[in-house]
């Protein structure tokens, strides 16, 4: 027999360990070919003063395996304690999150029988950077980064995922009609990648419209690609409109390491009962199986878990009268899916994962530096003592070089000149300096404007360079 795969399990809090217990029975039966290291995390480190909720010696152990099979945690109420699934992805760089929702009808209750959609969220960037200020009385910011290798290889995935799994469409969900700047990139590399996949149709929706459609007809997509907090939401969405967010697992991929879990959390009320329904869980670890090159294991797994669903075996999660034939608990549902492993499902559709379905993705689009040419600067403004018309009279008279004030807004909208007087305003606001077409600006023009600023008495509290790459803007511009 050939080594075991090292993988680290943490049996996190609350329905954590019986619903870890369940799954690892379940793979053993089924002859995983896994030897298990055991870390903790959670609750307990948490309250222990560590902030992240993981005693640095857990790393060495994730590190060494980089495969990880995580029960949910809880997280403590209140107090500086950091989400540890955003300090593990961040860490190990799972650049993408992969969660399958599928229905199963008619065994569980669902308005959507014919639903069976893979949600891919880019999982590390986006307002998720975690970057935000305080910057007036009033305003407060959390900077959304957008990257174009983040994007790459996210999206290369969901091309390379659906080839692997034999589907056949790739959709896009960007609001780039707004940020077009941020989401434009994302949708130009979504069009960039697509065209290396002319197997796989692609499409792209806005992500009000194409959230609106998920919800209401989620079976005109197949997979679908997204940054990160619109992946964080509709996920949710699409696993509980699937039929139970109890059911669906999710798949934390990096280009060294993977996390599998569970979608829910640790449900402390239903501890230590016997009471857990362990799927999510097990699904995700199928995922495992599939990504530690153990594609047989991972079919055999996941057809007898069809099977027991199909035959009505329940937990009090999806159990319903008239459907379901028995209602059991953790340790009597694992002990029913091992009965049937080696069977397959009569009426749902039996799975079959392949050796090829690991996937690798990289950012690969070698990228000529573009041109860059510095043309003018934003200004930012803590001020409130009078209308933007004052603040334009004011600022005006302030000039460096080339540079002079061009247009004030105020959350975004044009304030001076010609502003409206109806524009609310805040404490907040952007100045912008341009030099005339064609001048050059040169970096220590912008520093000595803003010396400028405050020796005229303002305030400054950012400041952000205007750029052209190649001749294209590299800001927004103003409308109104
Ligand atoms: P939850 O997912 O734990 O529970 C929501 C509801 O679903 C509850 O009614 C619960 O009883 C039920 N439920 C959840 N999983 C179930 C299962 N496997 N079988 C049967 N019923 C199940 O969400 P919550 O109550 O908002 O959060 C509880 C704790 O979990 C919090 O501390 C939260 O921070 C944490 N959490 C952790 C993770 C994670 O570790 N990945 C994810 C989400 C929430």
């Amino acid at each position: 027999m050939s080594t075991k795969t090292p993988i680290t399990v943490a049996y996190g809090d609350g329905i954590g360990p019986e619903i870890m217990q369940a799954t690892l029975n379940i793979m053993d039966a089924a002859g995983a070919n896994i030897e298990t290291e055991t870390i903790e995390i959670g609750e307990k480190v948490y309250l222990r003063g560590v902030e992240t909720g993981m005693e640095p010696g857990a790393w060495d152990s994730l590190r060494r395996t980089r495969v990880f099979l995580k029960a949910p945690i809880t997280t403590p109420q209140g107090g500086g304690y950091k989400s540890l699934n955003v300090t593990i992805r961040k860490a190990l760089g799972l650049y993408a999150n992969v969660r399958p929702c599928v229905a199963y009808h008619p065994y569980v209750f669902t308005k959507h029988p014919g639903m069976d959609v893979v949600i891919i969220r880019e999982n590390e960037e986006d307002l998720y950077a975690g970057i935000e200020h305080r910057q007036t009385d009033q305003v407060y910011q959390c900077l959304k980064l957008i990257t174009r290798p983040g994007s790459e290889k996210v999206i290369r995935y969901a091309f390379e995922y659906a080839r692997a799994h034999n589907r056949k469409k790739v959709t896009c969900f960007v609001k780039d009609n707004i940020m077009k700047l941020t989401d434009g990139l994302f949708h130009k590399v979504f069009e960039e990648v697509a065209a290396e996949y002319p197997d796989i149709e692609h499409e792209t929706w806005i992500v009000d419209i194409g959230a609106a459609k998920l919800a209401d007809t989620p079976e005109q997509f197949d997979v679908i690609v997204m940054p990160n907090l619109y992946g964080d939401v509709l996920s949710d969405v699409a696993a509980q409109i699937a039929g139970s967010v109890g059911l669906a697992g999710s798949a934390n991929i990096g280009s060294q390491a993977a996390m599998f879990e569970a979608i829910h959390g640790s449900a402390p009320r239903r501890a230590g009962q016997n009471l857990a329904n362990p799927s999510g869980l097990l699904l995700a670890a199928v995922m495992m199986l599939v990504h530690i090159g153990q594609p047989d294991v991972a079919t055999r797994v996941h057809n007898a878990w069809l099977k027991t669903i199909e035959d009505g075996i329940h937990t009090y999660d999806i159990y319903k009268e008239g459907v379901s034939q028995r209602q059991v608990g953790t340790r009597e549902f694992a002990e029913a899916v091992i009965e049937r492993l080696g069977q397959v499902p009569a009426v749902l559709k039996p799975v079959s994962y392949q050796a090829t379905q690991v996937i690798r993705a990289e950012a690969k689009t070698p990228q000529r530096k573009a041109e860059k040419r510095l043309v003018g600067v934003d200004v930012f403004l803590d001020w409130d003592r009078g209308s933007a018309n004052d603040l334009g009279a004011l600022l005006s008279q302030v000039k460096e070089g080339p540079l002079a004030l061009r247009v004030i807004t105020n959350r975004g909208v044009k304030v001076w000149p010609d502003g409206l007087p109806e524009t609310f305003c805040t404490d907040h606001w952007r100045c912008r300096f341009m030099a005339n077409e064609g001048e050059a600006v040169a970096p220590a023009d912008v520093v000595q404007l803003i010396g400028r600023v405050v020796a005229a008495g303002f305030e400054p509290i950012k400041s952000e360079n205007l750029y052209l790459f190649d001749g294209v803007p590299g800001f927004s511009a103003v409308h109104g």
